[in-house]
C-alpha cells in the first residue's frame, strides 16, 4: 500500500502539545506544518466538486474536537440496526473509493482532520462504560474515516488499545481496508478488541478503492493480527454486481477462509452497493469511469438506491452458502436492510436492534 505523504500539515494552535502532533512529526519529516490560530477552509465550502474532494484528502488537519466523540451509530431509516457506538476520532480519509458515502456526508466539510485531545475521548468512554456496566457495547472507530490507515502516522491505536482492552463491557472495533497494523502488534487487546477489513475482489479494489491495500495485503496483515491475539471480522460491503462476480466473490471467500481460522472471526456481514441519488452524481463526476453505476437500481423506503431486492436476496443467499461451507457457525449479519430481506436471508429477522447487538456479542 502506497505511503500517506500529505502536501502540508496544518495544526490548529493547542494541538502542539498532543502526542498526534509529535507522532506526526516523527512520521512526516519531509512535510511541511503550520501552526494557524484557528483552522478555516481555504476551499469552498458549499459544494463538493471532483477537485475539492480529492485536494481535502491531501492535507491533514490536527485541531481539537469540541463536540462528543461518542454517538450511537445513525443507521438507515427503517432497515435493521445493530446497535452499534462510533467514536470519531478524525474524519474523512486518506484512500479514495468511488462509492464512499463521505464524499457526500463530509460534502460541506471535507478537509481531512485528526483530533488531537485523544484525553477527552477516553474520559467520555470511561463515563459511558462505567455507567453502563450492565450493558455490553460494541464501539468501532471506522464510521467516519478509515480506523487504521493513519495509525503509522498518528499512533492513535496504541493509546485507545490498552484503554479498551481493560474494559469489561465492550468491544472495539478498528475497521479499515488498510494494512497498517504494525501499531497493534505490540500490545495486549484482551479479548476486547475486533480488527475487521472491508473486503472485496481484487477486480473491485482495483476498479473503485483507490488508493487501499491489495486484498492479498489485508489477509496478511488479518492473520498478523489474529497471531497477536485480536479478534478478526470481515464485512463484505459493499457487494457488487457485474457479469461473473459470483466467481469472483466466491474464490475471495476461500482465500479469506484459507488465511485466517474462522474461530477467531468474530462476526461478518454483508450489505450491497448502495448509494442516494446525490452520492450517484457525486460519483459520476469524480469517477466518470466507474462502473458501479451501470447495473439497474431501485429506490428503497430510506431514499437510497439499491438493486431490485430479489438480486439482492440471491446475492447474499450465495455469500452465505460460500460463507457456512466454511464457517458453519460464524455470526453474520446484513448492514442496511429489511426485515423482508432478512427473513429471505436467514429465515428470520431480528425483532429489535437490541436483539441484533446481543446476537453479535462473541462468547468470552
Ligand atoms: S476506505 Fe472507507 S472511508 Fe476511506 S475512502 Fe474508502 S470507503 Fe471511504
Amino acid at each position: 500500500m502506497q505511503l500517506f505523504q500529505p502536501q502540508e500539515v496544518i495544526v490548529e494552535r493547542g494541538s502542539e502539545a498532543s502526542p498526534i502532533y509529535r507522532n506526526l512529526r516523527t512520521a512526516l519529516p519531509g512535510v511541511p506544518f503550520r501552526i494557524v490560530d484557528a483552522f478555516a477552509a481555504e476551499s469552498d465550502r458549499t459544494s463538493v466538486s471532483a477537485g475539492t474532494f480529492g485536494a481535502a484528502k491531501r492535507r491533514l488537519v490536527l485541531t481539537r474536537h469540541k463536540g462528543e466523540f461518542l454517538k450511537k451509530c445513525p443507521g438507515s431509516e427503517g432497515q435493521v440496526c445493530c446497535n452499534y457506538f462510533v467514536i470519531n476520532f478524525a474524519s474523512n480519509c486518506p484512500m479514495d473509493c468511488s462509492y464512499c458515502y463521505l464524499q457526500e456526508y463530509l460534502a460541506d466539510n471535507p478537509e481531512l482532520k485528526v483530533f488531537s485531545n485523544v484525553g477527552d475521548l477516553l474520559n467520555e468512554g470511561d463515563e459511558l462504560l462505567s455507567k453502563h456496566r450492565r450493558f455490553f457495547f460494541r464501539i468501532g472507530t471506522g464510521e467516519i474515516t478509515d480506523s487504521l490507515a493513519l495509525d503509522p502516522y498518528i499512533g492513535f491505536a496504541r493509546e485507545v488499545v490498552p484503554f479498551f482492552a481493560d474494559q469489561p463491557n465492550v468491544l472495539l472495533e478498528l475497521k479499515t481496508k488498510s494494512d497498517c497494523v504494525d501499531g497493534l502488534l505490540g500490545l495486549d487487546p484482551k479479548d476486547r478488541v475486533v480488527v475487521s477489513w472491508s473486503m472485496n475482489p481484487q477486480r473491485v479494489i482495483d476498479l473503485d478503492e483507490h488508493e487501499t491495500a491489495s486484498l492479498s495485503e489485508r489477509l496478511v496483515a488479518a492473520r498478523r493480527c489474529q497471531n497477536a491475539g485480536y479478534r478478526l471480522g470481515f464485512h463484505f460491503d459493499p457487494i457488487v454486481e457485474y457479469p461473473n462476480w459470483e466467481v469472483d466473490y466466491e474464490e475471495m471467500l476461500n482465500q479469506i477462509f484459507s488465511s485466517v481460522d474462522w474461530r477467531k472471526i468474530a462476526w461478518l456481514s454483508m450489505g450491497v452497493l448502495r448509494a442516494t441519488p446525490s452520492l450517484k452524481r457525486i460519483i459520476r463526476d469524480r469517477f466518470p469511469r466507474t462502473q458501479l453505476l451501470t447495473g439497474e437500481q431501485v429506490r428503497c423506503p430510506d431514499g437510497k438506491l439499491r438493486y431490485f431486492q430479489p438480486l439482492r436476496v440471491e446475492m447474499y443467499r450465495r455469500m452465505l452458502g460460500w460463507i457456512r461451507r466454511a464457517a458453519p457457525t460464524v455470526k453474520v449479519y446484513l448492514c442496511m436492510e429489511s426485515k423482508e430481506v432478512w427473513e429471505q436471508v436467514f429465515g428470520f429477522a431480528p425483532s429489535c436492534e437490541k436483539e441484533l447487538g446481543n446476537q453479535m456479542v462473541p462468547s468470552f
